[in-house]
């Protein structure tokens, strides 16, 4: 399995960023390794001293297509759940400066907490899914997929002209505004609704 993240679907998070809109989506992959299983801690990294939270909806492909058109694209996923990509912000933002691709700062081992469950795309509306990420019990990020600038339907089709999905791909459709670093001892959780998706732990 492959797991495809999107950048600056949301516009005020590319504000935060200093970035520009994107005028098509934006992705970069993490290896299944990145894959934080739930009940599992975090453990920071020695590589960085600003890791972020970046919480987002996480579509799972289930079955496999090529070149799907926009139309048909809601085909191809049943389910949608939650997740962070844990970006390591000081090796970013070198990368950044210096013109390098962003994997060290991306694809780390443990970088993709992934939610128990996914929820059935019947019980959601899927261009109104409310979602939050709290901190130490404080909401840090709150988002609403009305705000993504890509929907859905337009980054499978997207991304699907360049490779083939399978069965079981992710997809990570990128953050709302609220990015913040954690530290030791942190515990995150993530709610879409009010239904509580994933508990993740640093240590
Ligand atoms: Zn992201």
């Amino acid at each position: 399995m492959k797991i495809i993240c999107i950048g600056r679907n949301y516009a005020k998070h590319a504000k935060e960023m200093n970035a520009d809109l994107p005028q098509s989506p934006l992705f970069f992959m993490k290896p299944d390794v990145a894959i934080l299983r739930p009940g599992t801690p975090f453990y920071y990294p020695n590589f960085s001293k600003d890791i972020h939270f970046e919480c987002e909806l996480v579509i799972k492909i289930d079955r496999v297509g090529k070149n799907i058109s926009e139309k048909f694209a809601h085909k191809y996923y049943s389910e949608i759940g939650l997740g962070i990509d844990f970006t390591a912000r000081d090796l970013q933002q070198k990368c950044k400066e210096k013109g390098h691709p962003w994997e060290i700062a991306k694809s780390f081992e443990g970088s993709a907490p992934l939610s128990k469950y996914f929820i059935p795309k019947e019980d959601l509306e899927l261009d109104n899914i409310d979602f939050y990420l709290t901190k130490n019990k404080e909401k840090v990020q709150i988002g609403n997929s009305a705000d993504m600038i890509f929907t859905f339907d337009q980054l499978i089709s997207y991304i699907s002209q360049f490779m083939t999905l399978k069965k079981g791909d992710l997809i990570f459709t990128g953050t709302p505004e609220g990015v913040g670093p954690i530290a030791i001892g942190d515990e995150l959780k993530g709610y879409i609704g009010e239904q509580e998706m994933f508990t993740v732990n640093v240590k």
